[in-house]
């Protein structure tokens, strides 16, 4: 059994037998991992606020193999988004967002870059709160993305062709796109210039700046959330429904 020192963000917390917590972490080098704080509910914890949802800690457990829970010793409380997400609105969207990363996100398995991207959109959603529907759009792009789940919208999938901007453009069931000489396919549904441009803007913009720039604009992420909805969807093989943010009331 070893002693293991990262940085992590806390997800979620559950209450198990009497003083203790269970913690759902996101690592920086070990990905999703679920642990016990002992005591965590005591008034007087060693923990102190550094197990509240959404607080970034320095945190050491020890692990005995990659099926059981780890056993939290310490954290530290480097960074915390408490008082952003005490909004019930704010609440109810991260922890749909939580949901939907841990639905998709094997644990136990590292990956910085969905460490970065979920620190890079919460320093964003805090920077810019009006914005937090944008930044949720573009994390969930991102969210496939890193999983290996986005389609490529830059050219046809029949004919290989790259694909301009302003020509019709249809959606296949796989969700790749068909140009207008190669399809529609029935059952197949035009995908919006608007829409495309956002998908392409949200691969080349960091969360901070893809948010700014839609301050100014009226651009609908409506279609392209929809779309996203549904590729998530057959990548889990089910619908994460929207949380009811209950994860502190408990
Ligand atoms: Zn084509």
């Amino acid at each position: 059994m070893s002693l293991i020192e990262t940085e992590g963000l806390v997800l979620k917390t559950y209450n198990l037998a009497e003083a203790d917590r269970i913690v759902l972490f996101l690592t920086h080098e070990h990905g999703l991992i679920r642990g016990v704080a002992k005591g965590a509910k005591r008034l007087k914890s060693k923990f102190g606020s550094g197990l509240e949802p959404y607080s970034v800690v320095r945190l050491s457990y020890f692990q005995k193999d990659a099926v059981e829970l780890v056993s939290i010793q310490h954290v530290e409380l480097l960074r915390s988004y408490f008082s952003f997400a005490a909004d019930p609105q704010v609440l109810r969207k991260l922890a749909y967002l939580a949901d939907q990363l841990t639905a998709i996100t094997p644990p136990n398995d590292p990956n910085q870059d969905l460490y970065r991207l979920v620190k890079a959109c919460l320093d964003a959603s805090s920077q810019t709160p009006d914005r937090l529907e944008d930044i949720s759009v573009y994390f969930e792009l991102w969210l496939l993305r890193l999983g290996g789940y986005l389609p490529d919208w830059t050219r046809c999938e029949r004919c290989r062709r790259t694909l301009a901007l302003s020509e019709k453009a249809n959606l296949q069931t796989n969700f790749q796109l068909v140009c207008g000489e190669c399809g529609p396919a029935r059952s197949s549904m035009r995908v919006s210039e608007a829409t495309r441009e956002l998908f392409s803007m949200i691969q080349r913009s960091s969360p901070l700046h893809f948010a700014e720039s839609m301050s100014d604009k009226v651009q609908e992420t409506g279609e392209l959330s929809e779309i996203l909805r549904r590729i998530f969807a057959t990548a889990i093989g089910r619908d994460v429904m929207a949380s009811k943010g209950g994860i502190l009331s408990n």
